[in-house]
């Protein structure tokens, strides 16, 4: 489900309330790519939509997750969400400046499949970031000689 029609047909097929603060929230969170955090959509939301309630827009974000649109992720401290179709990285968090990068998904396949064959599980890399060190923090961390 990638239109904004279709989202809001299927949450008033399921008895949701569509208020007009709740289409544009929707229509917003649709048009977003990449990252989606609450904050982004508050303030992206805050000059067309004067007082918009940012429980209305947690609110929103979990249903469009109930319904499969989008998707959620740790990211160390804070969390945020994806279009679930468009999930296809993993996100490595540094611990020591807070930088995030990702990779693609297909770059931890070996490590899945050694775990799917050695205990059953399925891990899912994209629900929680990998923390660590970058290579810049590691760099400055070398003793130098
Ligand atoms: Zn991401
Ligand atoms: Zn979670
Ligand atoms: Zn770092």
């Amino acid at each position: 489900m990638q239109n904004t029609d279709a989202v809001l047909d299927e949450l008033k097929r399921r008895g949701h309330r569509m208020t007009p603060q709740r289409r544009a929230i929707v229509a917003e969170i649709m048009a977003m790519a990449g990252h989606i955090s609450p904050q982004d959509i508050v303030q992206r939301l805050e000059d067309r939509l004067p007082g918009v309630n940012d429980s209305t827009v947690y609110r929103t974000l979990d249903l469009l997750e109930e319904i499969g649109v989008l998707s959620h992720t740790h990211f160390g401290t804070s969390s945020g969400y994806h279009h679930a179709e468009r999930l296809d990285h993993t996100h490595l968090v540094c611990n020591r400046c807070g930088r995030t990068r990702q990779i693609h998904i297909e770059a931890l396949a070996s490590v899945r499949d050694e775990l799917e064959e050695k205990t059953g599980f399925l891990a899912d890399f994209t629900h929680q970031a990998i923390s660590g060190l970058c290579s810049n923090c590691r760099e400055q961390l070398r003793p130098s000689d």
